[in-house]
């Protein structure tokens, strides 16, 4: 038993690793024009270059679309 319940803990690290690799990404800065916007937390990204700080979707820099999909699922939680 205890030997099944160690294994199968290092697969699920071994699969998040994965999962986090995929996630990172690096966006363009609107105010410096590199591209080393990196995301720092849930809807927050931040550049490398110059600071600045930007709020945008969970794991996407973008706001638009993002904004409206997360108005959606709120309202359907509601309901
Ligand atoms: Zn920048």
């Amino acid at each position: 038993m205890a030997n099944a319940s160690i294994r199968y803990g290092a697969r699920i690290r071994k699969r998040a690793a994965e999962i986090k690799k995929k996630k990172i990404a690096l966006y363009k800065c609107d105010s410096c024009g590199e591209i080393k916007i990196e995301r720092i937390g849930t809807g927050i990204w931040k550049c490398r270059h110059c600071d600045a700080i930007y709020a945008g979707g969970a794991y996407t820099l973008t706001t638009g679309a993002g904004e409206i999909a997360r108005r959606l699922v709120g309202g359907m939680k509601k309901g």
